[in-house]
């Protein structure tokens, strides 16, 4: 099912790695887009895929009928909402609202029930599949929302993704996407310190792949996103780190758990380790690489000895 959504006016606000080819798609499916961000490169590359581009994110919100954020961070969205120049007091009453950005639970709570006080309706739908599959519209959308909201907006998101996942109410995607990413980040740890004590065991990472590939250690990331190159060829480490999912966004994404796991009073000490882990990574020369380039700062000790200053 894609591309089957009515031709829709569409408000697209943050242009940028993710919303850029996300436009592109709802524009290349016969939408009309009008679309806005703050980056005059994003802007141009938007456009030559086939967007219109507004003066303002409110103009680019005035009569549409859905409006779509894809912005870094939740003060960034509730920034765009808010105020007098807000696409909420743009938008015609009745807009629905979409917010695919990653962003805290309780930001993305306080967003659908600010755009719900102003007339609109709201839904939560961050996205997995990184830029290429906001390129390929291959994402998967983790949605929050009102069922009756979920599924008017279900047409548009099937045209930019592969699968869209009810949730539950707001805030209940980025619950989702939160937790998802603390298990990942966790696991992604632990395969990487598998591997360094095998090689400290002198096990080969192949015996130690084909034994926990199939056994009770079997995951992701070590059968898709296999930190060692050799076992899994299209595993980033083959690479040299390149490409994949970036340490900053693995500790962006691993402060919004924390957060939550603050705000939950939910005693994680994996999921807090995780999150310093990499934080601490994000700020050094490795912060572009795939985020199994933690194996390297495992096997180096960098980690450890920073803790023990
Ligand atoms: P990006 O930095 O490439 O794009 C964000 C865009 O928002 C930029 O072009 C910026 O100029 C624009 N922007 C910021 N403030 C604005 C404002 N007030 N008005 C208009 N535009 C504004 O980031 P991205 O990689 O596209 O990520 C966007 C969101 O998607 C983030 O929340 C990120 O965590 C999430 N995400 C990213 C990936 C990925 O692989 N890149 C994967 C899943 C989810």
């Amino acid at each position: 099912m894609t591309g089957a959504s009515p031709k829709q006016r569409i408000g697209f606000i943050g242009l940028g790695n993710m919303g850029g080819p996300m436009a592109g798609n709802l524009a290349a499916a016969g939408h009309e887009i009008v679309g806005f961000d703050l980056s005059p490169e994003a802007v141009a590359t938007a456009r030559d895929g086939g967007v219109r581009i507004a003066e303002s994110a409110a103009e680019a919100a005035r009569d549409a009928d859905v409006v779509i954020t894809m912005l870094p961070a939740g003060r960034h969205v509730l920034a765009v909402y808010r105020g007098e120049g807000g696409v909420l007091s743009a938008a015609r009453p009745g807009t629905v609202f979409i917010d695919c950005s990653t962003i805290d639970v309780a930001d993305a709570r306080a967003a659908a029930e600010e755009a719900r006080a102003a007339g609109h309706r709201a839904v939560d739908a961050p996205v997995s599949g990184g830029v290429i599959g906001a390129t390929n519209a291959s994402l998967t959308f983790m949605v929050g929302g009102e069922p009756a909201d979920v599924a008017a907006v279900e047409p548009v998101l099937q045209t930019m993704g592969r699968k869209v996942v009810h949730c539950g109410g707001s805030g209940a995607g980025q619950a989702a996407k939160v937790c998802n990413n603390m298990i990942l980040g966790i696991s992604m740890i632990a395969v990487s310190e598998a591997f360094v004590l095998g090689e400290a065991l002198g096990l080969s990472h192949e015996a130690l792949f084909e034994v926990s590939s199939t056994a009770t250690g079997q995951c992701w990331a070590l059968t898709t996103n296999c930190p060692v190159p050799g076992p899994v060829p299209t595993s980033p480490a083959n690479r040299d780190y390149q490409g994949g999912f970036a340490v900053a966004l693995m500790a962006k994404d691993l402060g919004l758990a924390a957060n939550a796991l603050d705000a939950g009073s939910v005693d994680a000490v994996l999921g807090r380790a995780a999150a310093d882990i990499y934080r601490r990574l994000a700020e050094t020369e490795r912060a572009g690489e795939d985020f199994s380039t933690v194996i390297n700062a495992v096997r180096d000790g960098s980690l450890a000895r920073e803790e023990s200053r």
